[in-house]
């Protein structure tokens, strides 16, 4: 395996499958296919889940309502599709924890760092809910954070779109992918990967993020057998 331990980074909307909200549990049972054929071949997998696909503090915002409240929804909003994830995984066969960044330990482990380590080297799959446990913060920076505590070797974001491209592909039909860029290419550039608070602090750390089509069967597999699978970034 060319990586053995993966930060696995899905968005709220990735959840959704078709649908213009909430979550597709077909959608959850072909990822949950793609997470197990990784974690057979012994890669240790942890994901961070967005909340997008129900609930984004500054939409809250633009609406009145205020942001910390907004964000805090947002938060829970990752825990609701951490238990939906964590649910579709066990279907799947695969055990796993759940941990949250914000106290609700009713429903999930609270974030503990070396607990999540030896849950990793056990061979469970760990979901880190609640983002970062901040307002103002994405679940890019949470992914990008964990990766980084946990000593992942990768950060793999799974998108719709097969990679970072010069231009929005769904926009500009003549935008070209890259197969690798720099951190300094990109922010040259002014290409979209993360959120610049995310981004700086994988750049900073030297942890390499790919994107790629998490939606494509098999690609999740082809990324950390080493095959050249959407963009790295490093
Ligand atoms: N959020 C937050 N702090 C964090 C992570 C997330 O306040 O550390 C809130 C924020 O309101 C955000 C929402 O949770 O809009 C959902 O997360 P995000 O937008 O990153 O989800 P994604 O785009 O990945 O679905």
């Amino acid at each position: 395996m060319h990586y053995k331990r993966i930060l696995l980074k899905l968005s709220g909307e990735a959840l959704m499958g078709n649908r213009q909200y909430g979550i597709d549990p077909e959608r959850l049972a072909e990822y949950a296919q793609e997470i197990k054929a990784v974690t057979d071949k012994g890669v240790e997998v942890a994901i961070v889940i967005g909340g997008g696909n129900i609930f984004r503090g500054v939409a809250g915002a633009s609406r009145g309502m205020d942001r910390v409240t907004g964000d805090h929804m947002g938060m829970l909003a990752t825990v609701i599709n951490g238990l939906a994830l964590q649910s579709a995984l066990e279907d799947a066969g695969i055990q796993t924890r759940l941990q949250s960044a914000i106290k609700i330990n009713e429903v999930a482990e609270p974030f503990i760092r070396r607990k999540a380590m030896r849950h990793l080297e056990k061979g469970r799959v760990v979901i880190f809910g609640g983002g970062t446990g901040n307002p103002y913060f994405t679940t890019d920076s949470a992914a990008v954070l964990r990766a980084i505590e946990i000593h992942a070797d990768v950060i793999l974001k799974g998108t719709r779109v097969d990679g970072i491209y010069t231009a929005d592909p769904e926009i500009d039909k003549a935008a070209t992918k890259f197969d690798f860029i720099s951190f300094e290419d990109v922010l040259l550039k002014g290409l979209k990967v993360m959120d610049t608070t995310a981004f700086t602090l994988s750049q900073e750390n030297k942890l390499p993020i790919i994107v790629f089509d998490m939606n494509r069967p098999g690609n999740l597999e082809k990324v950390v057998t080493g095959e050249k699978v959407g963009t790295k970034v490093n």
